[in-house]
């Protein structure tokens, strides 16, 4: 018999797919109320996980399933925050 080692899977809030958890971002709320993205997978709270692209962050804000993952409403200035972190984590 072979050891197969299991992957971690995840499901994207905003394309709906299971995918690798290492391949997908972890947006965190913080116990303080804070949403940002986990670029080092380290922070506490409540966290949900998409795709690293602009495309599954709007698709998660818009239908939603961001703030009901997290159980917060996401402000436009939050998406745009988050948006800005995608950009910046993949300098
Ligand atoms: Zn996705």
């Amino acid at each position: 018999m072979m050891k197969v080692k299991k992957i971690p899977q995840r499901k994207c809030v905003g394309c709906n797919e299971m995918k690798d958890k290492k391949a997908l971002l972890r947006i965190v709320r913080s116990p303080e109320g804070e949403i940002s993205l986990d670029l080092t997978g380290k922070k506490n709270g409540r966290g949900a996980y998409v795709c690293p692209n602009k495309e599954c962050i709007m698709k998660a804000v818009k239908e939603k399933r961001l703030e009901r993952a997290l159980e917060k409403p996401i402000s436009d200035a939050v998406t745009k925050q988050l948006l800005e972190d995608l950009e910046h984590g993949q300098q």
